[in-house]
Formats: C-alpha cells, sequence, structure tokens
C-alpha cells in the first residue's frame, strides 16, 4: 500500500478527481489495494482522531478533507456470475467495466449515463440510470455490501441489517465499502440515442417531450437536456456550437421508431442519431463529457410538471446553465430498496448545473431562482445530483424526512466521533 502526504511525488496525483470546484488537501492519501489496505487506514485514522473520506473517481463530492483520504482507485477486481446473474465488484470499480464483463454472459447492470461514473459512489447516492423506469435504481439490486466500519472491522451487511439500509442512501457516513454484490438484468441491446433541437423551440419540445413521457411505457427511460455545447470539431456540424434541447432515450422495446413518432414530429430536428446499439454503447446516449472540470449542481424533484413549471425551464434555459429533467416513475414508483427511502412519488427530477469559473455565488443565485419558482410543486431533492459543495440544511433535503431521525440515530452509533463522510 502507497501512502501520499502533501509535497510527495503522486500526491496530486492520488487526490485528482473529476469534480474540480472544491480545493482538497488531505494530510495523508492511502492508495488502498485491497480491503486489508482499508481497514489499516481506518484504524490509523482513529489512532490520530482524523477525519476520513474516500474517493473513486472523484464525479461526487470531491473529498474535501483535510483529514485522511481513502483512494480506492486501485481496487478493481470484477467478478460476474452468470448462473447467478450478479456481479461482485470491488471499490474502484467504474461502471464501464462491469457493463463490459457483463456483456459477456449477456446481462448487463444499471448502470447510469456515464460509464466513467463508479459503481460505490453512485450505488450508496441512489443513483439511478438508463433502465431505471423498467428495473428500478441500482441500490434496488445489491445483494451484500463488505465495508470497514469506523471502529476497523470488515463487516458484509445483507438486506434486514440496519448498516446496510444505512449504508444504501446515506453514502459515506458509516464505513467505507469495500466491495458490493448486486444483481444484473438480461439485457444486451436497446433503441437508444438522442433527437436534438434547436433551443429556441424548447416550449414545444418540451410541452411534446412532457405529454409523450407521461403516458410512456416502463421500458422506456427518458430525460431532456437543455445545453449550449461547445464549437469544437469532434460535434456533428448540425449541433456545433448550438443551444439544442437534447430528448435522450433508452428504450427496451422492439418498436422504438413508432414510439418516438410524436417527438420527431415536435419541432424541426437537427439531428438524430436513434438507433438499436449494444447496451455496451450505451455512454453514447448521453455523451457526458470525459473531462475534469469545475461544476455545481442542484436538483428538485417534483410529482407533476405543469405548463407554469415548464414556463420557469424556459426563462432559466441560458447558455450558462445545464437544465435536465429526468422522467421518473415505472418501477422507481413501486420499488422499495431495502435503503435510506426514495421518494416514489416524484414522477420527474429538475437539475441544474453550470461550470465553476471563480465564485460559486453567482451561480447558486441563478440556480434558486429556477428552483424557487418550483419551489411550489418540489418534494425533496436526490443526493447524486449535488454537485459541489451545499449547505448541511440543503444536504438533508435528500433524506425523506421520516429517515433523518434513524439515520442521525445511527450515525451516532456507528460513528460516534463524527470521523466518517
Ligand atoms: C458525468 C456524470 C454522469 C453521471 N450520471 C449519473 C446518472 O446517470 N445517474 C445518477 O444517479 N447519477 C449520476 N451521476 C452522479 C453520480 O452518481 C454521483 O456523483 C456519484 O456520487 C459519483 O460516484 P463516484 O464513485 O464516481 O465518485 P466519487 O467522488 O469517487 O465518490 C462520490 C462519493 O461517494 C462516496 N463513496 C465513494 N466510494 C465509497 C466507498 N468505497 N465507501 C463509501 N463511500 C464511498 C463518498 O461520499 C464520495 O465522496 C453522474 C455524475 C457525473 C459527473
Amino acid at each position: 500500500m502507497q501512502t501520499f502526504r502533501p509535497g510527495d511525488d503522486g500526491y496530486a496525483e492520488e487526490i485528482a478527481g473529476f469534480q474540480t470546484s472544491i480545493p482538497t488537501r488531505p494530510a495523508v492519501v492511502v492508495a488502498a489495494e485491497n480491503a486489508d489496505d482499508v481497514k489499516d487506514a481506518v484504524n490509523y485514522a482513529a489512532e490520530h482522531e482524523l477525519h476520513v473520506a474516500v474517493q473513486a473517481t472523484g464525479h461526487g463530492l470531491n473529498a474535501g478533507t483535510e483529514g485522511l483520504l481513502i483512494s480506492t482507485r486501485r481496487m478493481t477486481g470484477v467478478e460476474i456470475d452468470a448462473e447467478k446473474q450478479t456481479a461482485r465488484v470491488e471499490a474502484g470499480v467504474r461502471w464501464g467495466a462491469v457493463i463490459e464483463a457483463a456483456a459477456k454472459h449477456g446481462l448487463a447492470p444499471l448502470s447510469g449515463s456515464s460509464p466513467d461514473v463508479g459503481v460505490v459512489g453512485y450505488t450508496l447516492s441512489g443513483g439511478f440510470g438508463l433502465m431505471a423506469r423498467r428495473y428500478g435504481r441500482a441500490a434496488d439490486h445489491v445483494q451484500a455490501i463488505d465495508v470497514v466500519t469506523p471502529d476497523g472491522e470488515l463487516r458484509t451487511v445483507t438486506p434486514g441489517s440496519e448498516l446496510f439500509w444505512a449504508l444504501l442512501g446515506g453514502r459515506a457516513g458509516f464505513g467505507v465499502v469495500t466491495a458490493l454484490e448486486f444483481g444484473l438484468v438480461p439485457v444486451t441491446e436497446l433503441y437508444g440515442g438522442g433527437l436534438y433541437f434547436d433551443a429556441a423551440d424548447l416550449p414545444a419540445v418540451l410541452r411534446a417531450w412532457r405529454t409523450w413521457a407521461v403516458t410512456a411505457p416502463d421500458e422506456l427511460t427518458t430525460s431532456i437536456a437543455v445545453v449550449a455545447l461547445p464549437g469544437l470539431p469532434f460535434l456533428p456540424e448540425p449541433i456545433r456550437g448550438k443551444h439544442v434541447a437534447n430528448v435522450r432515450i433508452a428504450y427496451l422495446g422492439e418498436d422504438g421508431d413508432e414510439l418516438v413518432k410524436p417527438l420527431r414530429a415536435a419541432a424541426p430536428v437537427l439531428l438524430d442519431t436513434l438507433k438499436r446499439l449494444p447496451y455496451t454503447d450505451s455512454g453514447s446516449i448521453a455523451s457526458d463529457p470525459p473531462h475534469p472540470h469545475p461544476y455545481h449542481g442542484t436538483n428538485a424533484t417534483v410529482e407533476v410538471l405543469n405548463d407554469a413549471m415548464l414556463a420557469a425551464v424556459v426563462e432559466h434555459a441560458t447558455p450558462e446553465t445545464v437544465l435536465i429533467i429526468d422522467r421518473l416513475g415505472g418501477e422507481l414508483a413501486r420499488r422499495r430498496t431495502d435503503g435510506v427511502g426514495w421518494d416514489s412519488a416524484a414522477q420527474f427530477v429538475v437539475r441544474a448545473l453550470s461550470v465553476v469559473e471563480d465564485d460559486v455565488d453567482p451561480i447558486r443565485r441563478a440556480h434558486a431562482k429556477l428552483f424557487d419558482a418550483l419551489a411550489p410543486w418540489s418534494t425533496g431533492r436526490l443526493l447524486p445530483f449535488l454537485y459541489g459543495a451545499h449547505s448541511a440544511e440543503e444536504l438533508a433535503t435528500a433524506f425523506p424526512a421520516g429517515d433523518r431521525a434513524r439515520l442521525k440515530q445511527l450515525k451516532a452509533k456507528y460513528d460516534p466521533a463524527g470521523r466518517f463522510g
């Protein structure tokens, strides 16, 4: 196991993550290679009364700690059990590795838009992905969690245990997960991609998408993103440098072209990338940016998407802000994970995301204007899409009110010194 302290060669590379908006300077970084290294790191932190943070990819909340950072990026083991249709992955694994390994057995994981996101951070956050309306969240499929708890013990927890419940949604506050075991689904391909419209057509496109998405079958998972694309040559000419409304589609049925007819008719289509594709290419549907950058984001879940809300979205759809609306419902409304609650009544989540130039406050204010307008219909927030630094009050809204007291009680039991997360 390697360790790094400020000034050491490799220190900056080890703490570097995808999200660069929060400066971080841990006193010591442990580059863990296995569960024993994680145990040693947790025990060392206890002896020295250090705060403990953990990072696989740095896609999420950057570990803005001055204590001890456990870097799990070397823990990359993936095992597929084709008969049981399960995967067992170590803490540093990204979705792309599971997608590739599972595909060899005609299976797929409940991964999200980007294959570069870490499996553990996404799953513990309550992350949901491209097949969510058909199969629910990744957390719904977890069967066992190996975790080093703040007392330095390596435990395996399964559904029914209070620690299992707290970890699935409570994220890093209860220990460092060293491995996850979860179910896979028998999917090898889907109908997916995007329809791109000029953002000037946003009112018509939003209305058509909302009406269409509300009655769509559970086999369809869809979102709409309003984004200013860079004028770079890798982008196809019809959308290069344009402010676009991009409807993203992942459909598990056979009649995709028939299903999307009303959308294709909503406004002139600048670019249509819809086709059948192997699940191994599912990252192409959203084509998330692959390069690290500083960004800040928040979101609100809502039970309806009425015309007043659509008008608020149109008003705040500026080139400085990426707006994304995901259709929820389907299996997301039915399934209950044995983990921290999920707002099953939420039908959509509205997200805002902006690149941070130097000061995050103007971004917070711009986002607040949109979410204030949506406030009468907002029911809460989703943890995976709270990007950057947020107040404790804002973070608390990512947990259903009924679960907050139990989380607090379990936090006091498992991490009495409050050193984790
Ligand atoms: C490009 C992009 C695409 C995304 N797409 C989706 C999507 O489709 N659906 C969705 O729901 N979310 C999505 N997200 C959000 C993503 O799920 C969260 O940001 C998630 O927390 C990232 O996890 P990570 O492991 O990659 O990041 P990390 O920064 O490594 O981890 C994030 C946090 O997870 C916790 N954590 C990580 N590893 C462990 C561990 N071993 N033990 C305990 N806690 C741990 C820590 O609190 C850590 O700060 C996306 C994010 C990005 C940047």
